[in-house]
């Protein structure tokens, strides 16, 4: 395998990258910031001037950016990167952006005779550190199969979900399942605590029943039900409010393009709106606990 780009390497962008350094795959970097570069580079990475540069001569794109301004900015914008990067290339588009986003992109890409695949990922930081991060892939079965072996290196489950711009489609069809689920898990935690309960008590009881839920089981939301969550640490680090508000508008606006009713999401939009607006868009979204603190209880 040879010319392996990579651009944007932030808090997934950078593990993914180091993984396939690891696998001794040659790997360009590129990103907004100097030092993330650098911290590539140590690991072995080419550092690149712009993103231009980063894909002359690319047999893979791989982008890892924030939204899906970024991605139409950087492929689709001034700089024009997809009529850079040469045709018979493979694009792998790891962002969560909005389905139709991916789709101009897909389009675009296939005008000029490149493969392309979104893949955006389930599985945090914590997955894509240790290479076994959910790969949720839209686009042709032919170019998935091209994509397999590099995809492997970064990822334990790869799903392919149907055509050009699925992948996102299912990623935030989870993503506003896993909102609402986590402020289910936290309203009912608040209404035992508030009633007398011990939190752990509760959970303990609700896992085995049919409140049963990953928030509950994996990522226990009040502060010390569970070791190695980020309600246990301030909630900090993990998935960022600021994110699954993203997520939770691009899965509105995925619903009014097909008048789709989606209530519960869109409470859900609306309360991590609220709490964002608290100031608490950097915590970890398990925090909307806290939007149902009471004075006198735990959530800090
Ligand atoms: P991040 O903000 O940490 O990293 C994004 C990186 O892209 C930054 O380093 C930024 O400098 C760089 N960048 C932005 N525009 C660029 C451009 N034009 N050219 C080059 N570099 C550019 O974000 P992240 O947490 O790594 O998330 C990346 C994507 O993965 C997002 O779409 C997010 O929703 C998704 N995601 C994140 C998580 C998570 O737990 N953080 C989990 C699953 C999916």
């Amino acid at each position: 395998m040879s010319d392996i780009t990579f651009i944007g390497l932030g808090h997934m962008g950078a593990p993914m990258a180091a993984n396939l350094l690891k696998a001794n795959l040659p790997l360009k970097v590129f990103d907004l910031t100097p030092a993330a570069i650098q911290a590539a580079v140590q690991l072995g990475a080419k550092a690149t001037p712009n993103a231009l540069h980063a894909v002359v001569n690319a047999e893979v794109v791989i982008s890892m950016l924030p939204a899906s301004q970024h991605v139409e900015g950087l492929y689709l914008g001034e700089g024009r990167l997809i009529q850079a990067i040469p045709p018979g290339a493979l694009v792998l588009e790891c962002s969560t952006i909005s389905p139709e986003v991916a789709r101009k992109v897909h389009a675009a890409a296939k005008a000029r005779g490149i493969q392309m695949l979104d893949a955006p990922v389930s599985g945090g930081t914590a997955g894509a550190a240790a290479g076994t991060l959910t790969f949720i892939v839209g686009g042709e079965n032919t170019t998935l199969e091209r994509a397999r072996p590099i995809l492997e290196k970064m990822g334990k489950n790869i799903f392919h979900a149907g055509g050009p711009g699925a992948g996102q489609v299912a990623k935030i069809a989870n993503n506003m399942l896993l909102a609402i689920h986590m402020i289910g898990t936290a309203e009912a935690l608040n209404l035992g605590v508030a009633n007398g309960l011990d939190p752990k008590v509760l959970s303990d009881i609700m896992k085995v029943s049919s409140g049963g839920n990953w928030s509950l089981e994996k990522y226990n939301p009040w502060p010390g039900v569970m070791d190695d969550v980020p309600a246990s640490r301030d909630y900090q680090g993990g998935f960022g409010v600021d994110l699954m508000l993203k997520d939770l508008g691009l899965a509105m606006e995925a619903a009014l393009a097909t008048r789709t009713s989606t209530p519960l999401g869109s409470i859900a939009r609306n309360l991590y709106a609220l709490h964002t607006s608290q100031g608490k868009g950097t915590l970890d979204f398990s925090s909307i606990q806290q939007l149902f603190k009471r004075p006198s209880q735990n959530p800090a």
